[in-house]
């Protein structure tokens, strides 16, 4: 009988086992709680929300409504439980966090296919099928040898990471294309400040409300990748001299050299999302989003991801993982999860479910499948598996992820139901045609 070993039974690995499980497949889940503990969890369930409990948006014309939707189609546990634990939230997803935890304990408990051994595991088994999900918190042993797998170079033990916006969002009125003394290709947006904008930003970065910590100690984690508020309070210049500095770049608006400069740069391949250069922030979400209206050309930037400064384990999966969740070099090793470089509950949830199928698959004599690129799951292992490896930061589901349609959709609440549509349509068939579903 062939071993399958799924490391953490966090909300990753709870649904690759169960995935896997109800295709008649044995497996062993192991999980270290309650014996050893993580920073966040608080109890010994399974699945646990370490935080909000809520899975955001329920509209299937927002991204996670959309993610959501499709892992109900592909019958996720996950999602079934979420469903069934449901808490009142407007239009949101959200759960009693302690129903529903235990909802999925009991769920994989009494799985027939499923045994749970409550042990830390210290390093990755040499033999047999593995699934790492030990999330965002991995420390200890077990991250030495995923850092042993992976090379050092490819495994980050946290996220720094600067806000994301979409192109289509940015005022090109007031920004352009340009690289900083036009070397190579105009591949970089610039956004213009003057003295006086210049100021305004430096004055509100400096009193502008930060996160607290979601970890005890986790500020110690900053030293090494200063924020830019506390640029901005180092000196009135420190930013003028540093990621602002406009040297280089002439503003075709207005044919001159400006007092500061805000570069964005590429983040996907498709170029449809745009980080702000040196921008990585602790500030609360609220305040990233009057930081942007201060930004001459991002008044309107739609932020599809904000920027953290927070411990987050993952690897550089642009180098090292298929889009099946499978190791480049090392086929019989999955990766699941957040610790894969995506963000989020439900995008935790998607992609070990992607690595439950697909071991499945294999293990059955299939050949592994990918989702369409036009749907959530597809566009989230997409970005995983093909964004660019130097600048690899994890990510939320987003439409920015998800090809546009042609000829483009002016109103935006239009352009997302159609894009919606298509998802859930190639989704069905793609369910049907590789006998996915249920
Ligand atoms: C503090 C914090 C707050 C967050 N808040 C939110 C939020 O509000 N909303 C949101 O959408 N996302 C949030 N996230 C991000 C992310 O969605 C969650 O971390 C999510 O739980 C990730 O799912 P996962 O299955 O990859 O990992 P986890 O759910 O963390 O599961 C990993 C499991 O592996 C176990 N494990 C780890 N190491 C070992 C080992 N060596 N041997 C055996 N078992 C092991 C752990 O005990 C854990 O049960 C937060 C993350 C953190 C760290």
């Amino acid at each position: 009988m062939t071993s399958i070993k799924v490391i953490g039974g966090g909300l990753a690995g709870a649904e690759a086992s169960y995935q896997l499980a109800e295709r008649g497949h044995k497996v062993t889940l192991f999980e270290m709680r309650p014996k050893v503990e993580t920073k966040a969890h608080q109890t010994g369930d399974l699945a646990e929300l370490v935080c909000s409990n809520s899975l955001r948006s329920a509209d299937v014309t927002n991204g996670a409504g959309l993610l959501k939707e499709e892992l109900r189609r592909c019958d996720s546990l996950i999602i079934r439980m979420a469903d069934l634990h449901r808490v009142p939230a407007g239009g949101a997803l959200a759960v009693d966090r302690l129903g529903f935890s235990r909802g999925v304990t009991e769920a994989i408990e009494k799985h027939p296919n499923i045994e749970i051994i409550r042990e830390e595991i210290k390093e990755i088994p040499q033999e047999g099928y593995v699934i790492v999900a030990s999330g965002p918190l991995t420390e200890g042993a077990l991250a030495e040898s995923i850092q042993e797998l992976c090379s050092e170079d490819y495994f980050h033990f946290f996220d720094a990471a600067a806000p994301v916006v979409t192109l289509e969002s940015v005022n090109m009125d007031k920004a352009w294309w340009a690289s900083r003394y036009d070397k190579g290709d105009a591949d970089y947006i610039n956004c213009p400040l003057n003295q006086e904008e210049y100021e305004a930003l430096v004055a509100f970065l400096i009193q502008a409300e930060k996160h607290k910590p979601e970890i005890e100690g986790e500020e110690q984690y900053f030293e090494g990748c200063m924020p830019v508020e506390e640029m901005a309070r180092r000196g009135a210049q420190t930013l003028s001299f540093g990621p602002l500095k406009p040297v280089g770049l002439v503003n075709p608006h207005t044919g001159k050299e400006e007092h500061a400069v805000v570069q964005l740069r590429i983040d996907n391949k498709e170029r449809t999302l745009f980080n702000l250069v040196g921008f990585q922030t602790s500030l609360t979400f609220g305040e990233q989003k009057k930081m942007m209206a201060l930004i001459p050309g991002l008044e309107n930037a739609e932020i599809v991801r904000y920027g953290v400064m927070h411990q987050n384990s993952y690897i550089k999966s642009p180098l090292l993982l298929n889009p099946d969740g499978s190791m480049k070099n090392h086929e019989r090793i999955y990766f699941a999860g957040q610790i894969t470089g995506v963000e989020g509950y439900i995008e935790s949830t998607a992609s070990g479910l992607v690595a439950g199928v697909n071991l499945a698959r294999i293990l059955d004599g299939d050949e592994p499948v990918c989702f369409p690129k036009t749907t959530a799951i597809g566009g989230l292992m997409g970005y995983i598996t093909e964004a660019e490896a130097k600048d690899f930061q994890p990510m939320h589901i987003n439409w920015g992820l998800i090809p546009k349609m042609m000829p483009k959709i002016r109103k935006k609440k239009l352009r997302n139901e159609a894009l919606a549509k298509r998802a859930l349509e190639d989704m069905d068939n793609f369910l049907q045609e590789n006998r996915i579903r249920g």
